[in-house]
């Protein structure tokens, strides 16, 4: 997985062009009122994973910033965002024990409401890739949280690339990990997010018959289109970001970024056919598919 501290060229063009992507909305907008109109209303998911010890005091200073210019909002809103309101939800992939001791009393002091994807499987061992591995919470821990600000949906069971799954196999990775955490937890879960962003159209139509009332992708679309919006799209965030990125990322300026990747995708695939008679691009030619590693505690090896 690609460093999201690292600096980059690609990182600082992103960032170029969102401001001139926000730049531009915010000359629409100001248009909108001096018309005597009020702009729609919009809506951003944000995607968090590990809120390490040293990067709390960041983390806090993002919160800050959240509140200050957006309005907090639970991600399963039935209603559509008002007119001239951005609002942001704030969600948090792997269930990571760091979420319980560093992020949780930060958003709870300041009354923001989360939600928490978890991994069936992972719950009170480790997960992450080889080189880091990051305790998770257990199911006791889980239940400890107050209901009132988290809510908690699935990640899957084992957290695979499911487009790399066999039908029947990512149904179960989808319908197991509802309804097993359902029973953990003793509260409803309609909530998913998809390991890897991986998914497909045939995987969104399996969420809903799994049971599912909304999923969650990392394609930085603005979110809620519609109050019935199915697969809302997110957009990550890291404790990391330069302060003008994350600020950029909470209004929505990032929401280009979906068109690039196709097209990139597009430029890749075209590339791959032309070059399908010669073995130059073979391995590339493959599906690269990611994974990850869940490390049982000594207690479950020997059990
Ligand atoms: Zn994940």
């Amino acid at each position: 997985m690609k460093d999201p501290a690292a600096v980059s060229w690609g990182r600082i063009l992103r960032c170029g062009i969102s401001l001139g992507a926000y730049s531009f909305t915010v000359a629409y907008e100001f248009l909108i009122r001096i018309l005597g109109g009020k702009p729609k209303g919009s809506c951003v998911i944000l995607n968090y994973h590990s809120i390490p010890i040293e990067e709390r005091v960041k983390f806090a200073r993002q919160l800050d910033i959240v509140v200050r210019r957006a309005t907090p909002i639970a991600i399963d809103m039935e209603t559509m965002p008002a007119p001239g309101v951005r609002s942001v939800g704030i969600t948090f992939d792997d269930g990571f024990e760091n979420f319980m001791s560093q992020a949780f009393p930060e958003l709870e002091r300041r009354n923001i409401p989360s939600t928490v994807f978890v991994i069936l499987d992972a719950l009170g061992n480790e997960f992450g890739t080889p080189d880091l591995l990051e305790r998770v919470m257990s199911p006791e821990q889980l239940r400890a949280i107050p209901e009132k600000l988290v809510t908690f949906g699935s990640h899957t069971l084992t957290h695979p690339f499911l487009p790399s799954l066999q039908e029947q196999d990512a149904f179960k990775e989808l319908l197991e990990s509802r309804v097993q955490l359902e029973k953990m937890l003793n509260r409803r879960v309609v909530l998913f997010s998809f390991p890897f962003g991986g998914f497909t159209e045939a995987l969104v139509k399996l969420c809903h018959q799994a049971g599912y009332d909304r999923v969650f992708t990392t394609l930085p679309y603005l979110a809620f289109a519609n109050a019935k919006e199915f697969a809302v799209g997110r957009i990550r965030v890291d404790t990391t970001d330069w302060p003008l990125e994350f600020r950029l990322k909470i209004a929505g300026a990032y929401r280009w970024l979906p068109w690039a990747f196709a097209f990139k995708k597009r430029l890749l695939n075209s590339r791959i056919a032309a070059s399908a008679l010669g073995s130059r691009h073979k391995e590339s030619a493959g599906q690269r598919v990611p994974h990850s590693l869940i490390r049982k505690s000594a207690s479950d090896l020997t059990a």
